[in-house]
């Protein structure tokens, strides 16, 4: 299939412009003005910003195991319509990716969507905290990113021993900060309003705590850490101070948590209902604030679809977790302004980087992502309507889960082309 994307403004790492883009074969064969159309499908893209397609280092495909919620297939769907060309999938499926076969399984699948779909693996086995996955076997399946989300590794020592084991392998450990006794399992911040709420509270230094404790790590075993959403201002002020100190560390923040503060959590909505919690609004505004300083990698999403049995529980029963798949790049347009550089930096380049999806990978099928147009380069593109408006609507989600903070919510910006791999997956805001 050749495509031609007309008349649009392209986004660079640090530059736009406008031109039109010709790709054939899976690549983009032209990036000029007044391209030949010629045996081509004309994609109108006037109006639009034209760049990479997005990629979400952060998805929960929540297969094997809860198919109810949502499988490969219907996650790469829900990515498509959202933008993205490639999504990693989280290991904390039932039972958890730490395996040769398992990961090879997700893999194979979801080498079946029109999307690529990559895989963390488990830091530890069955993600317990105790001994390590078998690491290096995982990598050769071309495993780049680990982690035990849903919950931190606990043990230090075993947090320690996972680096030094990583290190050489050119291997980066994704945390989700949160100790697990100091959380207490609460269900919200914890503060003045879960006081008034009658809610059990997880403090923000139970993140806080992880984060200064995993830089430590760091320090001491030259690994890599990628924090995964954090929530607080002071933790990502750690992970300034450790970058400016020439540390390996990069960090992701999920769209709930500088669109949402805890004040959301007064409806008793288990909608709102997420590990980190939603903090409160000086938090929110310092994320905010920092997504256009440099200073945050990446805006990963944390997709995290329950079924509405569960989820739909009272909030202190229901299960922690957003979608955010098909929300987050309206959320982060509206949060950034008319600031396209840092919109593809955050949504496309920065996570591509943190996954090692910048080049292709034969191995496993994986094309490249997160790159620049232009000529000769894999056709992973979206085209975003900056300007448009539409309204968020859980009955029209393409994921299997309606588990969305964001219905009936008002949105500017929408995706109005995907192209993965050179095939037009996603046309005029509808599915091919
Ligand atoms: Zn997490």
């Amino acid at each position: 299939m050749n495509l031609v994307i007309r008349g649009g403004t392209i986004v660079g790492p640090d530059t736009v412009f406008r031109a039109d883009i010709r790709i054939e074969s899976g690549v983009i064969v032209a990036v000029g003005e007044a391209l030949s159309t010629a045996n081509a499908t004309i994609i109108d893209a006037s109006g639009c910003w034209v760049g990479p397609a997005f990629v979400d280092i952060h998805t929960h495909l929540r297969e094997p195991g809860r198919e109810a919620a949502e499988t490969i297939a219907s996650g790469a769907l829900a990515a498509a319509m959202g933008g993205f060309s490639a999504v990693v999938a989280m290991p904390n499926t039932e039972p958890a990716l730490d395996n040769v076969p398992l990961v090879s399984y997700v893999l194979a699948q979801g080498a079946k969507t029109a999307i690529d779909v990559a895989v963390a693996g488990a830091i530890t086995l069955g993600r317990k905290g105790e001994s390590l996955a078998p690491l290096a076997e995982l990598a050769a399946l071309g495993v780049r990113l680990f982690t035990d989300d849903g919950t931190g590794v606990q043990n230090p020592l075993v947090m320690r021993r996972a680096l030094e084991y990583a290190a050489p392998l050119g291997l980066r450990l994704a945390q989700h900060c949160e100790d697990e006794q100091l959380a207490n399992g609460g269900v919200m911040n914890e503060g003045v309003l879960s006081a008034q709420l009658g809610l059990a509270g997880r403090s923000a230094v139970a993140e806080e705590l992880m984060v200064q404790r995993d830089i430590a790590l760091v320090r001491l075993t030259g690994g890599r850490v990628h924090f995964l959403h954090l929530s607080t201002a002071t933790s990502l002020a750690m992970v300034t101070a450790a970058r400016l100190e020439g540390l390996d560390v990069t960090c992701e923040v999920a769209p709930h948590h500088f669109v949402l503060s805890e004040e959301a959590c007064r409806t008793f909505d288990p909608q709102f209902k997420v590990h980190p919690p939603l903090r409160p609004e000086a938090d929110r505004a310092a994320l905010h604030a920092a997504l256009s300083t440099g200073a945050i990698d990446a805006v990963a999403t944390d997709h995290a679809p329950h079924t509405p049995e569960l989820k739909d529980l009272a909030f202190d029963e229901a299960p922690a977790g957003m979608l955010g798949l098909e929300h987050v790049a309206a959320l982060t347009n509206e949060a950034l302004g008319a600031n396209p550089v840092a919109f593809f930096n955050l949504l496309s380049r920065g996570p591509a980087r943190i996954a090692q999806l910048r080049a292709s990978d034969a191995r496993v099928g994986l094309s490249a992502h997160g790159g620049v147009i232009m000529v000769g380069e894999d056709a992973n593109v979206v085209v975003f309507d900056p300007s448009q408006t539409w309204v968020g609507d859980r009955n029209a989600l393409h994921s299997k889960a309606t588990n969305t903070p964001y219905h009936g919510r008002p949105l500017v910006g929408r995706v109005r082309s995907t192209i993965v791999k050179g095939r037009l997956v996603v046309h005029e805001g509808v599915l091919q």
